[in-house]
């Protein structure tokens, strides 16, 4: 490697989209730093629902989570109506997992075989020179000491935060911010009891309704038979009720018994289509820094996992040659994220703003008349070559029954097959990517004006 820079590639961020990357690109005997401002034992600390699917191991070929890492082995998802009485049942194997241990395990793997870890390092802003990032200015935060880190590729995985993502010249084309109508505002407390929870500990429990998660969901994670990860995601809206106060409604309203409350805490998910553009000369944005978690569900582990791959594949294929690396090289990261992964999501945003736009009593309506499946969810979750027939099904049995749903539900079909179709055709080359962010924009536009209302007007909100 020349001298002109300290490692190959520097990942500024050691949670799981970072460690995930660092721990790719260690099989490859490559030069790499991988940077966190957490000191290393607190590396994987962070508030979340802690729930995965198994698929995400089993495809990137990393060992699934066992010991202190796994909490239970999850069977389904049981999604409850708003009425409580009705429920839709989503089998797929997963887990609820202690994300410190299974973090730690990432950059412990990482580091054994070479990757440089430098904890308790703030990473300030990205280097930026003759438009291009050529590394970034950090600060340890023991010493104080700030210094200069060039490489050729520089990656922000540093979550919502996007340090790197936020300070980038507007000349670069990146979206700097993501909108409060775009994020989950979510809250959790993991939960013990002094007798077992009543619930089967091999699934997990989504509880849709307005009334106590305005525009998201509470959930009931189990994580041992007396122990819960229980928490909910709303959409942040001016006048929302405080995250805190719905939830002990909720704990009251399931009486969930509580002896004590092992950790609680909060953070913001960003729930839409990833950024336009994931790459400009010499970076890469990977995980929440990307906006590449689930509209649906907030959830992102498994996402940025995905996506640590895709990029680890481009930076490998790429990363002999002796200099910065441009967008032209990094492209076909962003090529791909955006042709699988990315078109299911911005699809998914669309039913996010559907369902956004439903009251409770038609959330109630389609679960107790089984207008889909738990199967027939998944198809339109992955947005499977099923999905067609799905969707043919849910408007021929709508049709007759809720008129005024009809509408609304082809719109959506509508909106979910065009913009998946827009992001299978993201741009070849970074030349044309102007006119496909602006028709990106005009899609969700329409989507936002005909299917979204307010959550906090549907229902008897007090
Ligand atoms: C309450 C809640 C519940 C959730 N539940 C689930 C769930 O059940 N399943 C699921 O899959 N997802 C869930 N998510 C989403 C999931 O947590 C995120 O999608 C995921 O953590 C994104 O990973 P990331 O590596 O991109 O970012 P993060 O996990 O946010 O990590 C960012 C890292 O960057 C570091 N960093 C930030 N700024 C700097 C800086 N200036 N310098 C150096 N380092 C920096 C941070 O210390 C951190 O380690 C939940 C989120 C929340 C808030």
């Amino acid at each position: 490697m020349s001298s002109r820079f300290n490692y190959d590639v520097i990942i500024a961020g050691a949670s799981i989209a970072g460690s995930t990357l660092a721990l790719l690109l260690s099989k490859e005997n490559l030069d790499v730093a991988l940077i966190d401002m957490k000191s290393r034992e607190k590396i994987g600390e962070k508030v979340c629902g802690d729930g995965i699917s198994a698929s995400y191991f089993e495809k990137l070929g990393i060992p699934k989570p066992s010991g202190a890492e796994l909490a239970c082995v999850i069977r389904a998802s049981d999604v409850i109506a708003p009425d409580r009485e009705h429920i839709l049942t989503v089998e797929g194997l997963g887990y609820t997992i202690d994300r410190w241990h299974l973090n730690q395990r990432f950059v412990r793997d990482a580091e054994k075989r070479g990757v440089h870890l430098l904890d308790s390092t703030l990473v300030m802003h990205p280097i930026v020179e003759g438009g291009e990032v050529r590394g970034v200015k950090v600060k340890d935060m023991r010493s104080g000491e700030e210094k200069e880190l060039r490489a050729k590729v520089t990656v922000d995985a540093t979550g919502c935060a996007a340090v790197l993502r936020k300070r980038l010249p507007e000349s670069m084309l990146i979206e700097n911010s993501i909108e409060r109508f775009d994020v989950a505002a979510a809250y959790r407390e993991i939960v013990m009891s002094d007798e077992d929870y009543p619930w089967p500990s091999d699934k997990i429990y989504i509880y849709l309704s307005h009334r106590f998660a305005p525009g998201g969901y509470t959930w009931i994670f189990p994580k041992g038979k007396n122990v819960a990860n229980i928490g909910l995601g709303i959409q942040p809206l001016p006048n929302a009720p405080k995250l805190i106060e719905l939830l002990e409604k909720f704990k009251r309203f399931w009486d969930i018994k509580v002896s004590k409350i092992l950790h609680a805490g909060g953070g913001v998910v960003p729930v839409r289509r990833a950024l336009s553009q994931l790459v400009t000369n010499g970076l890469m944005i990977v995980g929440d820094a990307a906006s590449q978690a689930n509209p649906l569900h907030g959830g992102g582990m498994g996402q940025a996992m995905s996506a640590a791959k895709l990029a680890a594949d481009v930076i490998t294929e790429g990363i002999e040659a002796n200099r910065v690396l441009s967008k032209e090289d990094l492209w076909s990261y962003a090529v791909r994220y955006m042709r699988k992964d990315g078109a299911k999501n911005a699809a998914l945003e669309i039913i996010r703003l559907l369902l956004q736009g439903m009251p409770d009593d038609e959330i109630n309506f389609i679960i107790e008349k089984k207008i889909v499946s738990g199967e027939e969810l998944l198809a339109i979750e992955s947005s499977s070559k099923e999905s067609e027939a799905v969707w043919r099904k849910i408007l021929r049995m709508v049709l007759t029954r809720k008129i005024r749903l009809i509408g609304r539900l082809k719109t959506a079909r509508d909106l979910y097959y065009k913009i998946h179709k827009h992001f299978q055709n993201y741009p070849e080359k970074p030349s044309e990517i102007i006119s496909w962010h602006e028709k990106t924009l005009q899609i969700i536009s329409e989507a936002r004006r005909k299917l979204w209302k307010n959550p906090l007007e549907h229902t008897f909100y007090k």
